[in-house]
């Protein structure tokens, strides 16, 4: 949802929504729904219209606004399932911002942010989120990196590095950080010194396995969330 939410707001819903909410799931006038805008926190809604241009209104709010953790994803696009895979599970695991970005040996199809922010919103709404990530346009991976906010730490996923103690880097203090993996290919020996050299690089192994780059994603920032996270 675009619009503010509160008491006794009207939703308008797109064509699409409309189709998915009495089409798909079969809702009709007087039904409950949940809504959120990733502003105004999560809303208990109520159907006045059905049909294909269905409005809502809210009732009350059912949970309040909170904030992601500040974890960025930024990767690489590889083929389209495995791209839509891997803004699915992001989204899931709780990220605040994905940047594609196209790197050396960047090898996908055309990387559509409209697509990726259908997926997120799917996969927000199913995993009962109420944040949607703010979704990048593809860029240059040095053009991403000449733009990171001073102070954020750049977790770069980078299986040459050999043995570390991975859990190690990561039990000091948190604050922002993104996670940087790579396409199937993986980075330039050119890149890896670029990135490397940058003060805010942690350069991480996850062991001696080279994982497809959608797995990549899910380990690394299933051990940001743990330890920096909102995982408590
Ligand atoms: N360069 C590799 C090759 O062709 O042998 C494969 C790259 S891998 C498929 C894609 C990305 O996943 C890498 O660029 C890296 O960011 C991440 N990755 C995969 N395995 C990893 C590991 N064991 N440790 C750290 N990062 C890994």
């Amino acid at each position: 949802m675009d619009e503010g939410l509160g008491v006794g707001q009207g939703v308008a819903l797109s064509r699409e929504q409309s189709h998915y909410l009495f089409g798909v799931m079969r809702r009709s006038v007087g039904d409950s729904v949940l809504v959120f805008n990733g502003r105004d926190g999560e809303w208990q809604a109520s159907v006045d219209k059905a049909g294909k241009q269905g409005v809502l209104v809210c009732e009350a709010q059912a949970r309040a606004q909170v904030a992601l953790p500040d974890i960025w994803l930024m990767f690489a696009p590889v083929k389209r399932a495995r791209t839509d895979f891997i803004v699915e599970k992001a989204v899931e695991l709780g990220v605040a911002r994905i940047t594609p970005v196209f790197t050396e040996f960047t090898n996908s199809e055309r990387v559509r942010p409209d697509r990726m922010v259908k997926i997120a919103i799917e996969a927000a709404e199913q995993s009962g989120g109420m944040n949607l990530p703010r979704i990048d346009e593809v860029v240059k991976l040095n053009r991403a990196l000449d733009d990171l906010d001073v102070g954020r730490k750049i977790l770069f996923l980078n299986e040459r590095e050999g043995a570390s103690d991975t859990l190690a880097q990561l039990r000091g203090p948190s604050g922002p950080v993104v996670l940087l993996v790579g396409p199937e290919g993986g980075f330039s020996a050119r890149e890896v010194d670029a990135i490397t050299t940058l003060d805010a690089c942690i350069s991480l192994s996850l062991g001696p396995r080279i994982l497809r780059a959608d797995t990549a994603v899910i380990a690394g920032l299933t051990l940001i969330q743990a330890h920096w996270g909102d995982w408590g």
